[in-house]
């Protein structure tokens, strides 16, 4: 299948789970992550209606940036070090890997020198999976207290969360569950810092569980551009 018929393919098993919860389809967006993937590959998902790519290592967004010739928003889903958040405070839309407060720090400063306010996620990994990055859920309220009070330029939009690989969705639905709670949870706190309203979980072996249990952002690789090429990697970051 093209890339084009994948992605109605994805569009029509979204609407669904959107429905199954009580959404509207147009509720759930549809990011396209595009690493390792070349533009011509990444300039068809656009034909094909996507209005939002991602990538998870910064010297890849750098890379591509200027290749990208339609109109596109660019998100930052993989783990960023503070001193690369330069690179990226110009490009991206929304940063969905926020895990500490020292990163939110260093992002509020280049925000404010950019003079913009960047969106961000709070990233959780309600599984406490080693090889994952992310805030545990029991440190999440008060990391965001304190990015709220200490971030001016920094406006926390939502949670991300990464669910371990597993064939059975229903192994993995409580912790879509336990992060949706958190979500309720802080989006009932009233701060001009905080405007919650994006729940970024599910990809493509996932996407459907996530969305039953409220995801409305869901990042999609595999099932939109094929398997990724690992060779091609780069060295360095
Ligand atoms: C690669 C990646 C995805 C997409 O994964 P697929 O299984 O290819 O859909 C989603 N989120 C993050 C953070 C990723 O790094």
């Amino acid at each position: 299948m093209s890339i084009t018929q994948n992605i109605e393919e994805i569009r029509g098993r979204m609407a669904q789970a959107a429905v199954r919860s009580g959404r509207k389809p147009e509720d759930v967006l549809l990011i396209a992550v595009t690493k390792l993937h070349e533009p011509g590959e990444i300039e068809e998902a656009i034909a094909a209606g996507v209005t939002d790519i991602a990538e998870n290592k910064v010297q890849e967004i750098q890379k591509k940036f200027d290749q990208i010739h339609s109109p596109v928003n660019w998100h930052l889903i993989g783990h960023l070090q503070t001193n690369k958040v330069k690179y990226i405070i110009d490009k991206v839309v929304m940063i969905h890997s926020v895990d500490s407060v020292h990163l939110a720090q260093e992002i509020d400063k280049r925000a404010a020198a950019a003079g913009k306010t960047m969106d961000v996620l709070l990233q959780v990994n309600a599984a406490h999976e080693e090889s994952k990055f992310g805030l545990d859920p029991k440190d999440v309220p008060q990391v965001f207290r304190e990015i709220l009070d200490s971030c001016p330029n920094v406006k926390i939009r939502g949670l991300m969360h990464i669910a371990p690989w597993s064939e059975d969705p229903e192994e993995i639905r409580p912790y879509f569950k336990e992060v949706k709670d958190l979500f309720d949870t802080l989006a009932a706190v009233e701060h001009p810092n905080a405007d919650f309203k994006y729940l970024s979980m599910g990809m493509s072996h996932d996407f459907e569980t996530a969305i039953e249990e409220g995801a409305n952002i869901i990042r999609v690789g595999t099932s939109i551009f094929g398997e990724r090429d690992y060779s091609k990697k780069m060295g360095g970051m």
